[in-house]
């Protein structure tokens, strides 16, 4: 028997207890370990509220999830409730599928002022991580500006930009919805370095803003290419600059709202008022060229008004300890998965957070490749009982996959009109609805 632990329940985790159930059957027990008394990761508390048709990309863990040699094991952080030593020694594998749940941080000064958040944080409030329940940012002014050019901006973007009756269907938390009915935004600038060429957004997610009901995106001419230097993109990226252009060439309209693209322009400095700790109240930008496809100064400086700034620059794996840990990279040091004898990465905090969900798929199938590369006998652990021994003694209550079918039903049943679910925002809330205390 083969015990594996796999530390994450996000994409990556499911996949790779996915592949190790293909290739060894009967003759393994997986343990997928998560700090949430809830699965899934990022497909719950990234993915956004209003895409409702990917997050049901999670019940088709199903089967993996229900098998009987793969257990859930919720509210156990790795490093806090139990450490890698421990894990090691009680499992012949064990795998880090803890993704990049951190902000990369917007290095420029302001960025400490208020109403400045990173996606992780802002993302983690509307989709009810439980880590992020009590963001509170504030809608009271005018203008939000988003820094980033991939997905992440545009989901927060449209997010910002939608009223409310477009968002039904979707599982956006109470809290998020009733400030968001309240907001006074009336515009949000996505920053970029770059220029449209060079982004990283989709064709669905960018095709979605011209079609929003009091939002309006403005792109200006002057920022496109000349249309023959598209022949040179990848079918995907010329569909996604297409809607660019379209935006474009869009006539003024009614729309109280706009979604204005800002290219080649590199934050600078936040701007507060001047006592210090005030909230952030503008964005000093500095225009930039491209040279060899990189974004350089030019010394012109403006300023764009931001009563709230949300930076979507990227992520990075939280280290855990007697982990090695690639600080420039932000994510566990690691060779094609491998980081220790018998320790492992996959996924977001193997690769970095690039990628769909479906990317994470083979990289669970290639991660049990070289388990089984490692392991060509079986291994001789004590696995999931000498975690629970350790769990007793320790006084660590975990929750399993049936105590968050019991969540699950529970949210489901309290939504409101028209949503899938209204998710619990704490944690005793979760275990409350499991029967747990
Ligand atoms: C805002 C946002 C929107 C996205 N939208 C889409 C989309 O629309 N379509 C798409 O295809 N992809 C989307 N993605 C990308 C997709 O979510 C990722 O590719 C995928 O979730 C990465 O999977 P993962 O398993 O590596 O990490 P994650 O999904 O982050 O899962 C990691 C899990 O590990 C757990 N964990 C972390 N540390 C510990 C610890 N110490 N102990 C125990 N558990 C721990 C976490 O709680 C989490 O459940 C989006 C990403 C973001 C950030």
């Amino acid at each position: 028997m083969l015990h594996l632990a796999i530390i994450g329940s996000g994409p990556a985790g499911y996949y790779t207890a996915e592949a190790a159930l293909k290739r060894w059957g009967e003759e393994v027990h997986v343990d997928i370990f998560d700090l949430q008394p809830v699965p899934f990761g990022l497909i719950r508390s990234g993915v956004a509220p209003d895409h409702q048709s990917i997050k049901g990309v999670a019940k088709r863990y199903d089967a993996v999830a229900q098998a009987p040699n793969v257990r859930f094991v919720g509210k156990v952080a790795v490093g806090r409730d139990i450490s890698i030593a421990e894990l090691q020694e009680l499992y012949d594998a064990v795998v880090l599928a803890t993704g990049a749940p951190s902000d990369r941080t917007l290095e420029i000064p302001g960025s400490d002022l208020g109403n400045v958040f990173g996606s992780a944080a802002f993302v983690g409030w509307y989709n009810g991580h439980p880590h992020f329940a009590d963001l509170a940012p504030d809608f009271a002014g005018g203008h939000a500006v988003v820094i980033g050019n991939g997905n992440v901006a545009l989901d927060i973007a449209r997010i910002l930009a939608k009223v409310p009756q477009e968002f039904e269907g979707a599982d956006i938390v109470a809290h998020a919805l009733d400030a968001l009915r309240a907001s006074k935004l009336t515009s949000v600038t996505i920053l970029g370095r770059r220029g449209p060429h060079q982004i990283a957004m989709t064709p669905k997610e960018l095709g979605e803003l011209g079609s929003l009901e009091r939002a309006r995106p403005r792109v200006d001419p002057a920022d496109l290419p000349p249309e023959a230097e598209d022949a040179a993109l990848d079918p995907g990226m010329r569909k996604s600059i297409q809607h660019l252009r379209a935006f474009a060439a869009d006539t003024p309209s009614d729309k109280p709202f706009t979604i204005n693209f800002d290219f080649f322009a590199a934050p600078h400095a936040l701007i507060g008022d001047d006592n210090g700790g005030g909230a952030v109240q503008a964005i000093e930008v500095e225009r930039t060229a491209l040279v060899d496809g990189r974004a350089g100064g030019t010394g012109e400086f403006y300023q764009v008004p931001a009563d709230l700034v949300i930076s979507a620059i990227g992520y990075r794996t939280n280290p855990i300890e007697g982990v090695p840990y690639d600080t420039a990279a932000g994510r566990f040091a690691n060779e094609e998965g491998r980081i220790l004898p018998g320790l492992y990465c996959v996924g977001w905090a193997r690769r970095g957070p690039s990628g769909t969900i479906g990317t994470n798929r083979p990289d669970g199938f290639a991660i049990v490749d070289r388990i089984a590369e490692d392991f060509p006998a079986p291994g001789n652990k004590r696995g999931r009982a000498g975690f629970e021994a350790l769990a007793a003694a320790r006084g660590v209550d975990f929750v399993t996959f049936r105590d968050w079918r019991k969540i699950d039903e529970a949210e489901v049943a309290r939504a409101r009109d028209g949503a899938p679910r209204e998710k619990f925002v704490a944690f005793d809330q979760m275990l409350a609805a499991a029967g747990k205390h």
